[in-house]
């Protein structure tokens, strides 16, 4: 059995607010955040308090989402994701990821809180399973960036541990269970764990022996490049077990500026990267996205893994593109591209053994 190191209880909450100049350069950015739908048009140069904004905004259908909605999810930007979107633009890609529209507290038939069944896949806390030989852990709930799509959106995270000992149950079932060869890190996105925390964790599993991988879901390479540090490196080449990476792009325009950097570090590491993008109506629906997406990414090494169907969860029903729509568009990439760059599209259908190709 793993046991629980003292050092990690120290510092143990995970929430808890340190001295800012104690932070590494990511956390310092990540405080600087945009925070709400005004101060990210602001930041695009569009005052949302002047009249002739005030019509672009009517014209392009967009009405931002109330502050309801806002409390339970709210905005959230960094910086360094911001500046690759184009002022001015309320198309943009990019800002149509972050833009908190009024849409969200529209309740539409087959959008709910768990569309993929998470909550019965929890076999400890802050541990999933739905999948033979691999375990998922809710790393954190914390995030570098708010997806207004986000399939976790409703979460229950305040139930989940944050203290390595609340981790105890889970180590001790994955130590117990030798079909367990895949440990996969996610959350919110296991990267906003703080190097000391991921290292205790990580190490904490990297102990069970018949466990063979680590792998990591995260969107911090692409949205806070900063985040993949020297030190980040040594901690994933450091453990025993595979580590793989699955970072998270929608659009060709994401790998940009140092986020090229931050993916070309990571696959010179030797450590796999796989991306998984969402198909997403305004976003990435049509050909000439997703195979600029594509393109991009091989050309990092990154390999593109998965495109997923829109999770029909709540607030979310604006995002969703039509299914056929994507199997034209996988098709119509298939011949552009050579086969590596074609993404896998899938859905998640609960109680099936694997994620389902459409
Ligand atoms: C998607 C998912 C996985 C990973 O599935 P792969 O097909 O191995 O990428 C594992 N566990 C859970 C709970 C998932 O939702
Ligand atoms: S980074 Fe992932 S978990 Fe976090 S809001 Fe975006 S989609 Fe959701």
């Amino acid at each position: 059995m793993s046991s629980v190191p003292d050092a990690f209880l120290a510092n143990s909450d995970v929430s808890s607010v340190c001295d800012l100049s104690q932070r590494a350069g990511w956390q310092r950015e990540l405080a600087q955040a945009v925070r709400s739908g005004e101060e990210l048009l602001r930041r695009l140069g569009l005052n949302p308090d002047d009249p002739q904004t005030q019509q672009m905004l009517q014209i392009a259908g967009i009405q931002l989402a109330d502050q309801d909605t806002l409390r339970r999810f709210p905005v959230l930007v960094p910086e360094n994701f911001l500046s690759r979107i184009t002022p001015g633009d309320l198309h943009d890609p990019l800002l149509r990821q972050v833009l908190p529209l009024a849409q969200e507290s529209l309740v539409v038939e087959g959008f709910v809180p768990d569309a993929v069944g998470d909550l019965d896949a929890r076999r400890t806390p802050g541990m999933l399973q739905k999948y033979a030989g691999r375990v998922l852990l809710i790393a954190t709930s914390a995030c570098a960036i708010h997806c207004r799509y986000c399939f976790r959106r409703d979460y229950p995270y305040a139930e989940e541990p944050r203290r390595l000992q609340d981790w105890q149950p889970a180590l001790d079932e994955i130590a117990a269970d030798s079909s367990v060869t895949e440990v996969i890190f996610s959350g919110g996105d296991p990267l906003m764990l703080n190097d000391a925390r991921l290292q205790t964790l990580c190490s904490a599993i990297d102990q069970i022996p018949h466990v063979e991988r680590i792998r990591f879901h995260t969107r911090l390479p692409i949205v806070l490049p900063s985040r993949v540090t020297a030190e980040l490196i040594a901690l994933l080449t450091g453990i025993r077990a595979q580590a793989i990476m699955v970072v998270h792009a929608n659009h060709g325009n994401e790998l940009a500026g140092d986020c090229l950097h931050a993916l070309r570090t990571l696959v010179q590491s030797g450590i796999p990267v796989l991306n998984q993008a969402v198909l997403l109506a305004g976003v990435n629906d049509n050909l000439d996205a997703l195979e600029t997406l594509c393109r991009r990414l091989i050309n990092l090494g990154v390999m593109p893994y998965y495109l997923h169907q829109l999770d029909r969860v709540s607030g979310t029903a604006h995002f969703e593109a039509n299914r056929e729509l994507g199997l034209h568009l996988i098709q119509q990439l298939a011949a552009r591209l050579p086969g590596y760059a074609i993404p896998r599209f899938v859905q998640e259908i609960p109680g099936q053994p694997n994620k389902t190709a459409l």
